[in-house]
């Protein structure tokens, strides 16, 4: 029997979208790129509208929405589609807030469209068999460093440093995604700190001090750093240590050669997000949201010198 094609609207054509939803939903052939709702950026060969709801008016058969606009103002992008009885994937971080994304989970429920919160550094080649050899291990400590040059990789972006921007927790939500996948047991906040430039809304650096069961994880984030980049996060267990290096991409176990796979993230987000739309399902996860929200509730904050891209 012939499977039709999802017929899918991007939304917010700027970096990610360009740099990896367009590529991954060229190669998979589960979906049929029809439109696309941006207030400017518009693609040469698909047609372009200034928002969802003009959008979704103005293309009647259109079956789902994927976000990528930053993730405040989310909220009301993915009501209007869920609304229209569309599908809806979202980039990470979901929404702005935590109350957000749960009322979404609730419309997307009751109206029986998915809803999709993806988390792409999930599928980083290392992740699954980091977790899966964690499963039978004593773990007794964690460490994740997530430093990168926010002018290199988020050039001009200024709502990353506004108020749901999420400032250094838009990349270090990534580690977190990675840690509430791989450790077994849930992941608690006992301290943070944040520094947030003067004159911005959200921190450039910030540290948190957590636990998981019985180990202690240590997270430290940087906006500022020059040079090599790192997004690693090691844990300590009684075989000895893993490493995940290059944000999940490179799986090192003791006594191992390094394992590196090419990176499959965004192709491994769209495939799953056909399956749940063929199982009529939604995955919502909010947990590395939730840890950001706690430490935003918790962190001691401290003002730094103003800064400009
Ligand atoms: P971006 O380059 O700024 O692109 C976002 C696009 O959304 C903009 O180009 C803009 O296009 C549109 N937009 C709609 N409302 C906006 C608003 N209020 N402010 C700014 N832009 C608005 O950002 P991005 O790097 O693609 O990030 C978007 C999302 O993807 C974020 O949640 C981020 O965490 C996630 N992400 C980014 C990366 C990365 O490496 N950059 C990686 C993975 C995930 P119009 O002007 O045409 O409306």
């Amino acid at each position: 029997m012939a499977v039709s094609r999802i017929r899918l609207g991007l939304v917010g054509i700027g970096k990610i979208a360009r740099d990896q939803h367009l590529p991954a939903l060229a190669a998979d052939d589960r979906f049929e790129l029809v439109a696309t709702a941006s207030r400017n950026a518009r693609l040469d060969d698909v047609p372009g509208y200034g928002d969802v709801a003009e959008m979704i008016a103005a293309v009647p058969d259109l079956d789902a929405v994927s976000l990528c606009t930053p993730p405040d103002g989310r909220y009301e992008q993915a009501a209007a589609a869920i609304d229209a009885g569309l599908h809806v994937m979202l980039e990470k971080p979901p929404t702005a807030t935590l109350s957000e994304i749960f009322a979404l989970a609730e419309r997307a429920r009751d109206k029986g469209v998915v809803l999709f919160t993806t988390w792409h550094s999930r599928e980083a080649a290392g992740v699954d068999p980091a977790r899966d050899w964690l499963r039978d291990k004593r773990i007794d400590a964690v460490r994740i460093a997530w430093r990168e040059d926010i002018r290199r990789w988020h050039p001009g972006q200024e709502w990353i440093l506004a108020a749901g921007g999420f400032g250094v927790f838009d990349p270090g939500i990534n580690a977190l995604s990675i840690a509430t996948k791989i450790l077994p047991d849930p992941l608690l906040l006992d301290s943070a700190w944040m520094d947030v430039p003067e004159g911005r809304a959200a921190p450039l650096a910030a540290g948190m001090a957590m636990r998981s069961g019985a180990a202690k994880v240590e997270v430290a984030l940087d906006f500022l750093q020059t040079g090599p980049q790192t997004w690693d996060i090691e844990v300590d267990t009684d075989a000895g240590m893993l490493k995940l290096g290059m944000g999940g991409s490179i799986l090192q176990l003791p006594g191992e050669a390094e394992r590196k796979q090419p990176d499959r993230e965004y192709p491994r987000l769209y495939a799953r997000f056909a399956e749940l739309v063929a199982r009529g399902e939604s995955d919502v996860d909010v947990r590395p949201l939730q840890i950001v929200a706690d430490a935003f509730m918790l962190a001691e904050r401290r003002v730094t010198e103003a800064f400009a891209f």
